[in-house]
């Protein structure tokens, strides 16, 4: 790493690594080891924790964050977090885990120079680190995005609004080819981007109402998770939904169920 923005190892801090997950079974007996074992070779000292999505309600990557955010407070050990995509590895040993400098930054680790799928410049999906502090100021992640998608640009704008630095890696001898695996088939994992009702609208809109704050979840279950010399905390969550607020929540029962899926 040549930039001196993020350190590369966390000295006396750990990290929370926060998966959210469902479902995506065979990604994570590939993911947990692997993990486990590139942060120990980089001196992190870090937690992972699968944040299982347990109701019936269509998936929200941003609402399980919250809600471990929640969690991971509570138990006081963790001072940064990573938000980390169950399939995509990191391959690099160069990649920025370390604890940040800084309160008013935030490490994009997929950086869309090396991400093997998304290159736009305002992308802040898939691997993004930051204090447990930094997250709290921009209120996390809005809670109205059930389904796939668009969470993470919502995000960004909530940090540009607090002037919040995205920091990303340079200098890498890797390419988007060979920086990460991403273990996405999208024949076995269709990504869910139907928008029903007013959603498509709704969720481009900047979300000045919900967030970390508000998120209503309950715990069902904790529980540890062992897969060859690796650990994982498993969160079994069940979220709410405000169904007024975001009709577009449910699983559809009857109609057409073909959204608008993206390529893989
Ligand atoms: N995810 C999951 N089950 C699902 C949908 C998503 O576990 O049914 C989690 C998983 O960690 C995944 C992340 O949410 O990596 C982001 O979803 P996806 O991989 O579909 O997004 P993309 O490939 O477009 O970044
Ligand atoms: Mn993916």
């Amino acid at each position: 790493m040549k930039t001196k923005s993020f350190m590369n190892s966390s000295d006396s801090h750990h990290l929370a690594v926060i998966v959210p997950f469902r479902k995506a079974f065979d990604e994570l007996q590939a993911f947990l080891p692997h993990m486990d074992k590139y942060l120990r070779n980089k001196n992190i000292d870090h937690t992972i924790y699968i944040i299982n999505q347990a109701d019936n309600l269509r998936f929200n990557r941003a609402s399980l964050i919250n809600a471990a955010w929640h969690e991971i407070r509570k138990e006081g050990k963790a001072d940064y977090l990573v938000m980390h995509d169950v399939d995509l590895l990191p391959l690099n040993k160069d990649l920025p885990y370390g604890y940040p400098r800084k309160d008013d930054v935030v490490v994009h680790v997929a950086s869309p120079q090396y991400h093997p799928r998304y290159h736009y410049k305002k992308f802040i999906g898939g691997i993004l680190l930051m204090k447990l502090k930094t997250y709290e100021l921009v209120d996390g992640m809005s809670n109205r995005f059930w389904g796939w998608g668009q969470e993470d640009d919502e995000l960004f704008v909530r940090l540009r609004e607090k002037n919040i630095q995205i920091l990303r890696p340079n200098n890498l001898t890797t390419t988007d080819q060979n920086t990460f695996l991403h273990l996405h088939d999208k024949i076995k994992r269709p990504r869910d981007g139907l928008k029903i009702g007013e959603q498509k609208i709704e969720t481009r809109r900047r979300d000045r109402i919900t967030g970390l704050h508000d998120v209503s979840y309950e715990v069902e279950e904790r529980r540890i998770l062992n897969i060859d010399k690796a650990q994982a905390t498993v969160i079994n969550v069940k979220l709410h939904c405000d169904i007024k607020g975001t009709p577009w929540c449910m699983i559809p029962t009857k109609g057409p169920s073909k959204g608008k899926a993206p390529r893989a």
